[in-house]
């Protein structure tokens, strides 16, 4: 057999049909995968298919203005779409708005779903939909440009009270953007409207609220001590509880954690301002609390929680006692949350697409032939970049494995990708964006940023970066 090897993939390279995989979703897990893919499996062809004339999904949409050094990794997909060998499809939707599973299934001989967690999770109490209440998701993508949010309204002028529920870093990136001071952003690439709508805010007090304690906390070091570091904003938590937290376990042996919960105790430099924000525990957010005409919202209520199992695995349970604080603005912020599609398994438990190391199974948990998944879509809606590329080349892997084994893919014969689908596209109206294209688009949002003396100035209309290609 591995004799036979090095002969299957020199032959693979020269006469045989190339591998033709289709990528749903242009974030970095369908990157990620793509890289790896066209370095072990050279004959391959990838079509990368994105519902956004924009690719990068997250890395343009979540990661927050102010950490530019984290959208580096873009610089590392444009070399991914320079290769021959690949093809970007902007502004098409796979699904039920734009091209099916089933119709893509024809023209490819497998399939890569990493399509991410476009949704949040919900508290699921009443009054949530209340105005004042809204989505870190839908903020996050309200500043970063994200067209489905670009005319979101949120009461930041009305009131100087935030809470944020959850203890994630999502919830610190939008606690940090809360509080950042106005010249800071306007450096980086949050967009203009958004820098507009923030110069009228009036927050100044920012509660994140957990429902276990700090030894359970979601965010990272590195993230804490930038929220520590906000000029001018006070630090506020029950310090006396936090520090009998921490001494109640041996934390010799977990450095990481030791290392934040010192960054805890410590606290904030600044002692004096008129901006505050803090870390509030044991708290479960059992209503939110409308204002006398139920317009917007008031106030949210919470069960007192306490904690039971070891610190590392506790569960918070409810002790009957309550709490109402009073705020004129609710982010939620407990996670994203994928969405089903049709034609693709599902797991609704897990909130993700059934799979073994990337390989997509049924309900039987049989392997389904030529149907592949990675990054959130995959493990759920958790991780950083570099973990999202780490199980991105576990599936790259995957596939390679499967096509070293002989496995069947979707279906036999030659595929023609993306030409197969062309009179399809066109029949619907739907006008594909290549990487060219993006480029363009690109340029002309750094243009607009060099007017601005910010890196870029995103288009957060659909209909303006198409604009861009038409002049
Ligand atoms: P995504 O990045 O979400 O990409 C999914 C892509 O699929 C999107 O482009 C979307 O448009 C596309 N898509 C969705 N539905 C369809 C469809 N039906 N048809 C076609 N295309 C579709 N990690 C860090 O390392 N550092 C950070 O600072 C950081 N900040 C973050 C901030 C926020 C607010 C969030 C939410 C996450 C952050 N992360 C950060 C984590 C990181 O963004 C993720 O690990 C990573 O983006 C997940 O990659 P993915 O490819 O699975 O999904
Ligand atoms: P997360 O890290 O999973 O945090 C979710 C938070 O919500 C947790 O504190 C969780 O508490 C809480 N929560 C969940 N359900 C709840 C409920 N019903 N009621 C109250 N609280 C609830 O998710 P995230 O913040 O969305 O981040 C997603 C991923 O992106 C993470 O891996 C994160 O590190 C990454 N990210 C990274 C960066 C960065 O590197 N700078 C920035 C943003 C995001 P429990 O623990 O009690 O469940």
């Amino acid at each position: 057999m591995t004799i036979l090897l090095p002969l299957a993939r020199s032959l693979s390279t020269a006469a045989v049909s190339p591998f033709r995989l289709a990528v749903v979703g242009s974030g970095p897990a369908g990157f990620y995968t793509s890289h790896r893919l066209l370095k072990d499996w050279p004959n391959t062809r990838i079509d990368m298919y994105d519902a956004l004339p924009v690719p990068h999904g997250l890395v343009r949409f979540g990661v927050a203005p102010d950490h530019p050094e984290v959208k580096n990794v873009m610089t590392t997909f444009d070399k991914v779409a320079e290769d021959d060998r690949f093809r970007f499809l902007g502004n098409v939707t796979v699904g039920s708005d734009g091209i099916a599973v089933d119709e893509l299934k024809q023209h490819y001989d497998a399939i890569l779903f990493s399509y991410g967690a476009s949704e949040d999770r919900r508290l699921g109490i009443p009054n949530e939909d209340l105005y004042g209440v809204e989505s870190a998701r839908a903020f996050v993508g309200w500043y970063n440009g994200l067209p489905r949010h670009r005319d979101l309204q949120l009461p930041l002028d009305q009131t100087d009270t935030a809470v944020v529920i959850g203890q994630g870093n999502v919830a610190l990136d939008v606690a940090r953007v809360l509080l950042s001071p106005l010249d800071e952003l306007r450096k980086t690439d949050i967009t203009e409207y958004a820098l507009e709508t923030l110069s009228k805010s009036r927050i100044k007090h920012v509660h994140v609220v957990g429902r276990r304690g700090p030894l359970q906390a979601a965010f990272t070091t590195k993230e804490l001590r930038e929220q520590m570091s906000l000029p001018g904003v006070v630090f506020k938590t029950d310090s006396e509880w936090v520090k009998s937290q921490i001494a109640s376990v041996d934390l010799s042996k977990n450095r990481p954690l030791k290392r934040m919960m010192s960054l805890l105790e410590k606290g904030s430099p600044t002692k004096n301002g008129d901006k505050s924000w803090s870390l509030q525990f044991l708290r479960s957010p059992t209503e939110v609390i409308p204002n006398a005409d139920g317009s917007a919202v008031e106030g949210i209520r919470y069960e007192i929680n306490r904690l039971e199992g070891p610190f590392d695995r506790c569960k918070a349970i409810g002790t009957g006692e309550f709490e109402t604080q009073s705020c004129g603005l609710v982010l939620r912020s407990i996670g994203y949350k994928s969405l089903p599609m049709e034609g693709v398994p599902f797991d609704e438990r897990q909130g993700r697409v059934p799979n073994n190391f990337g390989k997509i199974m049924d309900k039987n948990d049989e392997e389904l032939p030529g149907l592949y998944t990675a990054g959130w879509l995959k493990r759920g809606p958790t991780g950083v970049i570099v973990s999202t590329m780490s199980d991105a080349y576990e599936t790259a892997d995957t596939i390679v494995n499967d096509l070293k084994e002989g496995k069947p893919m979707l279906s036999p014969g030659k595929k023609e990708g993306a030409d197969g689908l062309a009179a399809l596209l066109k029949e619907r109206n739907i006008r594909p964006v290549s990487y060219a294209d993006w480029k363009k688009i690109e340029a002309a949002e750094f243009a607009i940023g060099a007017q601005l003396g910010k890196p870029r100035e995103k288009f957060s209309r659909i209909q303006d970066m198409l604009d861009v290609l038409k002049a």
